[in-house]
């Protein structure tokens, strides 16, 4: 299977890149992501020219403009970096990229919530490091997730989710341009989208309906940003246990009333947190095999990539 490719802060791989000559290995990054994806390292501060070890840095000044000061010294890197920042991603531009993971608390690399000094008052924690920030304006729509979020289950499953479903829809995208692709694309990730935004969802069957008025660059391109907004809000519990009755709605002849009252029990269980995602998902599946439920077998929703399955089981 072709690999997807993720740019990312290059300590996370083990690399000593860090001011004290040290790394950041993250081992979920390497040895289970890393399976599917091919990683595109990039470390600011070394690729901008700084040697390793360096005297540490951080941002001073306001959070919405910051400096990036070196903390003894008080050297100013900023014009460095943002000069460095806006060629790599002018480069970054040709990898194709699907998202990118930055590193945490970096000045540098980190993507929000970076501490800000100013004066000798307490930091806050507003900013965004400097070539992170460069990096999400040029690529607005991209993925990006940094590998202290990705420790919390639910961040991960939607980073999997955004990614994974990048990769369908640039698939669409690679093929002779046609609006049925499109619609096609569109059909299979309904309930998806559903379970992200019941709205993007409503917003987005209207523009698939006038498909065929639109130019077809117009379409995909309103497409894909309404795909990728609507993939960036949290799933919830209420919003899936909706998508589940929507899809056990397809049974209702077929399904005994003891059944109904089993599927019933473990949409409220899963509902309550009691039972994860996977378990509803797996009886539904089920049925949707034993009953040959055309429609709902070509959900992306039931049958998402293997490792957005794996991730499922802890949300
Ligand atoms: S956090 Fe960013 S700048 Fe710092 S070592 Fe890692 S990749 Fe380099």
């Amino acid at each position: 299977m072709e690999k997807i490719k993720l740019g990312i802060s290059t300590c996370l791989l083990g690399e000593n890149v860090r001011y004290d000559g040290g790394h950041r290995l993250d081992r979920f990054l390497t040895d289970t992501l890393g399976q599917y994806v091919e990683y595109v390292p990039v470390c600011p501060e070394v690729e901008c020219g700084l040697p390793v070890p360096r005297e540490s840095m951080h941002l001073e000044g306001h959070p919405d403009s910051p400096h990036l000061v070196t903390t003894h010294t008080k050297q100013d890197m900023t014009d460095r970096m943002v000069r460095w920042a806006h060629k790599r991603v002018l480069k970054l531009e040709k990898e194709n990229l699907y998202g990118f993971v930055f590193k945490s608390n970096s000045p540098s690399s980190g993507m929000e919530r970076i501490r800000v000094y100013k004066d000798k008052g307490t930091p806050v924690k507003k900013g965004v490091g400097i070539f992170a920030r460069i990096f999400m304006d040029h690529f607005p729509l991209l993925p990006v997730e940094d590998e202290g979020r990705l420790h919390d289950p639910e961040i991960r499953e939607n980073f999997m989710e955004r990614i994974f479903t990048l990769k369908r829809w640039r698939r669409v995208l690679s093929k002779k341009e046609n609006r049925g692709n499109v619609v096609d694309f569109h059909t299979k990730h309904k309930l998806l989208i559903f379970s992200h935004s019941p709205k993007h969802y409503q917003t987005m069957g209207k523009l698939v309906a006038r498909a065929k008025d639109l130019p077809l660059k117009e379409l995909c391109q309103q497409y894909q940003t309404l795909l990728m907004e609507s993939l960036k809000l949290k799933t919830t519990p209420k919003k899936n246990s909706n998508v589940l009755q929507h899809m056990m709605g397809y049974f209702k002849e077929q399904l005994s009333s003891d059944e109904k009252k089993e599927l019933m029990e473990a949409i409220d269980h899963y509902r309550q947190s009691h039972i994860p995602l996977v378990a509803p998902i797996t009886l539904i599946n089920h049925y949707v095999r034993k009953y040959d439920q055309l429609y709902l077998k070509q959900q992306v929703y039931l049958n998402p990539h293997p490792l957005e399955q794996q991730l499922r089981n802890h949300v």
